[in-house]
């Protein structure tokens, strides 16, 4: 028996194994069987390259617990190791710098195991003894037994053993009992070997006989050897690719589409990129793409390794070039993943294209689903912009749908405004805005849907990316005045009459805690509707902005504006002004005669007082000023509290402006309540 030291420089190895790669203990059970998956890969290497001639036989690589001995053997028919290979592989172990290393990554078990080829001796991190027994498959070749209880003694013997291949068997320790029970272990399986090039078995099959579950003589195969990423997809049906999505997640609904990649130029990469269906916000969770090297799970956080857009999606990425034992920060700032990163896009981007081209019908079936991935590439990655601007699509209030270059040509004739000023309508809820929609659309306009959890950001985005134009949401102004094309028609009311109307609506205005109404007089035609309340588009912006995006929170705290508009062309504002006039005249009158005989005096006075310097204008002269102001200001209110006092009675003046509120849906509560009933009240009929 040959005894030694395992040549490490760092005297103590192993207690640093143990200690510092706590948190990601698991995954010695990966390190051990993707080692028997290379061993029978390398032997069915040489096999093809006539180096090997003897019997392949099962290749099944076997996991087998043993609670009994508390052991875990992991089995391969592999190439198995001579004594030489074994003094070379497991005993010479190099570090260089071994010390500045571990302390730097003492927290990364994945970085230091990967930096060590520390593959195989991750295996103590979970056993108090390991021992290797194995039979290469060269001619002549002994079968040797090496064992090793953690410290950096081992032995090594000749032993027997039947059959070529390696058995790897983990003495598991007493802080790690957990892995030797056998849910955890098949969950461990499941996890990082499912898709492993080689048939691995965990066990037997069970099946139930006699009211008790036996093991029959078939193996329990773990994994899928040749998963649907690696074969052709001229291969595959659609039926194929929906059934491993289902494999992959199995809660999920059908997927919307996929995209099989395939690569082997600048690098290899193989995957399906699945589009999920989201039903919810809830469904959006990030993090479900798995990446693999070789078939070998690495992870499913994925963030900064992929576009972020791209972790919205589901599916499985494979690539060699991805190093498989490297620490997160490390992977994010490898030069090749982040190569790896931009090809993916342009790959995802040029399918979506060409499904667009290929059968756009099917593409816009599915565009109200896609567009939030879509959507969400556009706004985060501009290579991702640059291609999907010519597939992204828009839709309007007819459900029909348009590419950016279709829905430009068509609205450019009728919503360019007098400045040139192409304006794109829109409308953030089809049911809400109806009558806005409505009344743009009788007009000849367009009307875009942008209900989209990601609109809002959009809307700012393609108002900087299109040239001259702006996005004008359908209810921020009367529909005249949305597009402007020539100067506005002012309305023809007298000075008086527009500030009655603005005092008399105003008088029953409802106050809303965060919310300020203003007045204003429009001639909006006969038919037009008695009043409209509209949002300017900016202040409502900038409060929607201000929500998605922190350091906005001034204008979130903002009260909503709203702007009330009453057509002085309607009948029954007509109707208002003359009863105004019949009932309060006789008492306004003469106050605003004397208003305008006080404007007049202080036009004067401020004329005699132009061109003159502060000191020179004498005290009694600024009395003078004053005290009209303070008699304009008293009269003022006078004058408005007449109106104010006519108008709160009046029913019709309370009528129409329930009614806009209701258009608009803020009337709530009681004063819904109240407007029902003094409706029915209005209906004529026997009392
Ligand atoms: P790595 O796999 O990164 O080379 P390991 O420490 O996991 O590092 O393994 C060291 C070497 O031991 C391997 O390169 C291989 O030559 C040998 N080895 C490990 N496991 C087996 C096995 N099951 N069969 C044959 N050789 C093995």
């Amino acid at each position: 028996m040959q005894k030694g030291n395992i040549g490490v420089t760092t005297e103590n190895i192993f207690p640093v194994i143990k200690k510092f790669l706590y948190s990601d203990h698991e995954i010695f059970l990966r390190e051990i069987v993707s080692n028997a998956v290379d061993a029978t890969q390398k032997l069915k290497t040489l096999t093809s390259m006539g180096e090997f001639k003897g019997e392949l036989g099962d290749l099944t690589i076997q996991v087998k617990l043993d609670k009994e001995n508390g052991t875990l053997t992991i089995s391969d028919r592999g190439v198995g190791l001579t004594d030489e290979e074994i003094e070379k592989y497991i005993n010479q172990i190099a570090f260089s710098g071994a010390n500045d290393f571990l302390e730097k990554y003492k927290n990364d078990a994945n970085a230091i195991i990967g930096h060590f080829g520390l593959g195989f001796y991750s295996s103590f991190m979970v056993s108090k003894k390991v021992e290797i027994v194995t039979k290469s498959y060269k001619e002549d070749a002994s079968a040797m037994k090496w064992s090793c209880d953690g410290s950096p003694e081992y032995t090594l013997e000749e032993t027997t053993k039947e059959e070529r291949g390696t058995d790897i068997i983990l003495y598991i320790d007493d802080e790690s009992k957990e892995f030797l029970d056998e849910n955890r272990i098949s969950s461990l399986l499941k996890k990082y070997c499912s898709f492993l090039p080689v048939p691995i078995a965990f066990g037997k099959k069970k099946e139930w006989k006699d009211g008790k579950e036996v093991e029959t003589d078939e193996y329990n195969i773990i994994n899928d050897p040749n998963p649907l990423w690696t074969r052709k997809p001229s291969e595959l049906k659609d039926e194929d690719y929906k059934e491993f999505y289902r494999k992959l997640y199995p809660m999920s609904d059908e997927p919307l589409f996929w995209i099989h990649l395939n690569v082997d130029y600048p690098f290899n990469l193989t995957g399906i990129l699945y589009f999920p269906r989201i039903k919810s916000n809830l469904d959006l969770t990030k993090n479900k793409i798995q990446l693999y090297s070789n078939q070998v799970y690495v992870t499913d956080s994925v963030e900064g390794i992929v576009p972020d857009f791209l972790t919205l999606l589901h599916g499985v990425i494979d690539s060699p070039d991805i190093p498989l034992n490297v620490s997160r920060s490390y992977l994010q700032s490898d030069s090749n993943v982040k190569k790896i990163s931009s090809y993916i896009t342009k790959k995802v981007a040029d399918r979506l294209q060409a499904i667009f081209k290929n059968d756009r019908k099917q593409f816009e079936e599915k565009w109200d689903d896609l567009k939030i991935f879509i959507n969400y590439g556009m706004l985060t990655q501009d290579d991702f912009y640059d291609k999907a601007k010519n597939f992204a699509l828009l839709k309007d209030s007819d459900n029909k749908y348009y590419t950016f270059e279709e829905y430009q040509t068509l609205i450019k004739e009728n919503q360019t405004d007098k400045d040139g000023t192409l304006i794109y309508l829109y409308s953030s809820n089809k049911e809400e805005q109806y009558s806005f929609i409505e009344n743009a659309t009788n007009k000849g306009y367009n009307v875009l849907i942008m209900d989209g959890q990601l609109d809002v950001a959009l809307v700012s985005m393609l108002e900087q990316k299109f040239e001259k134009s702006r996005f004008t949401r359908v209810d921020s102004d009367t529909v005249d005045n949305l597009i402007v094309k020539e100067d506005r028609k002012k309305s023809d009311l007298e000075a008086i009459k527009e500030e009655a109307l603005n005092v008399l609506f105003r008088s029953q205005l409802p106050a809303i805690e965060k919310v300020d109404f203003h007045v204003s007089a429009q001639a909006l035609g006969e038919t037009g509707a008695p009043i409209v309340i509209t949002q300017s588009e900016y202040m409502r912006r900038m409060k929607e902005m201000a929500n998605i995006q922190a350091g906005m929170s001034f204008y979130g705290e903002m009260p909503d504006m709203f702007n009330v508009v009453v057509n002085s062309d309607h009948r029954l504002i007509k109707e208002i002004l003359l009863e105004e006039d019949q009932q309060c005249s006789s008492e306004i009158k003469p106050i605003q005669e004397e208003i305008d005989q006080l404007s007049r005096k202080r036009e004067e006075l401020k004329k005699a007082q132009e061109g003159k310097k502060e000191e020179e204008i004498s005290t009694a002269e600024k009395d003078e000023l004053t005290d009209i102001e303070k008699k304009q200001d008293e009269l003022t209110q006078r004058k408005e509290s007449l109106w104010s006092e006519y108008g709160s009675k009046n029913k019709v003046i309370r009528q129409l402006i329930d009614l806009a509120l209701l258009q608009n849906n803020m009337l709530k509560g009681e004063a819904l309540n109240n407007f029902i009933k003094r409706s029915i009240d209005l209906i004529p009929g026997e009392k």
